[in-house]
């Protein structure tokens, strides 16, 4: 991995410097010149390739650690590599759940054999993680997920089913809240487990959604074993851990790759009808909230490290933020665009559908900022 120098000896502008030149050679050429019509099969290898290029070129992890394998920085490179990295249309890897949900809880609440075990693998790209919370009666009503840990000689047997798990189908590793204590009420019966994907008892069956993209699975787990080891934190201490959980999961790192992909959805949009006199107020208006977007990830990165109701405020306000953007982006796009990219804004714009359920539904993300933050009645 070559090294670059850590956050106290280097500014973000020089940071910045330096990975946007890294950046204008890094993105495979194959990804780049054919953006829009590669199979998905294609798509996840050249995904897979740049968490290798990332690790490489050490860009992998930014704001974790390095004595976790990251780079040593903080939010604010990570953001703004981000940033860069959606000018240059760089790709997505497979390992956003690894780096960007579960490293911060290893670190956080995850004993030094777990860091060691799981941190490097996941820093180099080469194990993918995915999070096995929902379940088909418990989405936002997460406490109510059904799926059991019960006891067995030097761990658990986990059964249940989860559905709607993004990269289950690449994973090697997956993130589960499932059921300890039945006798115990809401919020105390639940812990968090490190479960190997590779046992025998699961099974993943494919879910395709409504752009034809299979990014998401039902996972089984039929006895599957896990180990004390392999449990993060105590037993009945998960729903706290999943809070934990899913607030990184609306935080800033994740709400950056977002932006990326926004950014990059709107610079296509401007290329191709940005002379239209009748769309200029429309184009506008996405480009100033896109700038918003840019400006509010930035104050976010200034929170992050509060576990207090300013960084709550923020998560949720971003979530709503580039989820309800990249709709209008898309919508926009498949709209007016060329006919050559109406494939690519058909694309989009189904898939954007998701974008206010996922990560807690934008609805709920209103009723977070009404009840705990403004202090609202329900
Ligand atoms: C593309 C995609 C990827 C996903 N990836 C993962 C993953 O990797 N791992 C994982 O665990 N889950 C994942 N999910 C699941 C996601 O977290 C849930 O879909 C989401 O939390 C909503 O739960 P639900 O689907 O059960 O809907 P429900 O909770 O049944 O909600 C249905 C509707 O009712 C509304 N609603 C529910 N309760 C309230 C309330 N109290 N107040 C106001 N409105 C309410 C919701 O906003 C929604 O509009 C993914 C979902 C999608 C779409």
């Amino acid at each position: 991995m070559t090294t670059v120098m850590a956050r106290s000896e280097q500014s973000l502008a020089a940071f910045a410097a330096e990975a946007e030149n890294w950046l204008a050679t890094a993105v495979p050429a194959q990804w780049r010149d054919n953006r829009g019509k590669l199979t998905g099969e294609e798509s996840d290898a050249l995904r897979r390739e740049w968490d290798r290029i990332l690790w490489e070129g050490g860009y992998s992890g930014l704001s974790i650690p390095r004595e976790h394998g990251g780079g040593g920085f903080g939010l604010a490179e990570e953001v703004v590599f981000h940033v860069l990295a959606g000018k240059v249309q760089a790709p997505d890897g497979l390992t956003r759940v690894g780096k960007t949900l579960v490293a911060p809880l290893l670190i956080k609440s995850g004993s030094p054999a777990q860091r060691e075990k799981y941190l490097p693998p996941m820093m180099r790209g080469d194990e993918v993680w995915c999070q096995g919370f929902s379940e088909p009666g418990a989405g936002s009503d997460l406490a109510n997920i059904q799926t059991r840990a019960r006891r067995a000689e030097g761990g658990y047997l986990l059964t249940g089913q989860k559905v709607w798990t993004s990269f289950a189908q690449h994973a090697q590793r997956c993130l589960v809240l499932a059921q300890t204590r039945p006798d115990e009420g809401r919020y105390r019966n639940l812990s968090m487990f490190l479960v190997d994907m590779s046992q025998p008892g699961i099974t993943i069956s494919d879910i395709k959604q409504i752009s034809g993209a299979v990014h998401f699975a039902e996972v089984r787990f039929d006895d599957v074993f896990v180990a004390d080891e392999d449990r993060v934190g105590d037993d009945g201490e998960g729903w706290q851990i999943a809070m934990r959980v899913l607030a990184d999961e609306r935080g800033g790192v994740e709400s950056a790759t977002r932006y990326v992909e926004i950014r990059s959805d709107l610079d296509l949009l401007l290329a191709t009808v940005g002379d239209r006199p009748e769309l200029a107020g429309a184009l506008r208006d996405l480009d100033v909230r896109a700038e918003l977007l840019r400006w509010q990830l930035a104050k976010v990165v200034d929170r992050e490290e509060d576990a207090d109701a300013a960084f709550q405020r923020s998560a949720s306000v971003l979530k709503v933020m580039w989820s309800e953007l990249w709709q209008d982006v898309t919508r926009l796009g498949l709209d007016t665009a060329p006919h050559e990219h109406r494939e690519h804004w058909r694309y989009q714009y189904l898939e954007a559908r998701a974008v206010s359920i996922y990560s807690g539904t934008n609805e709920i993300q209103r009723n977070i900022l009404s009840e705990r933050i403004l202090g609202l009645p329900r």
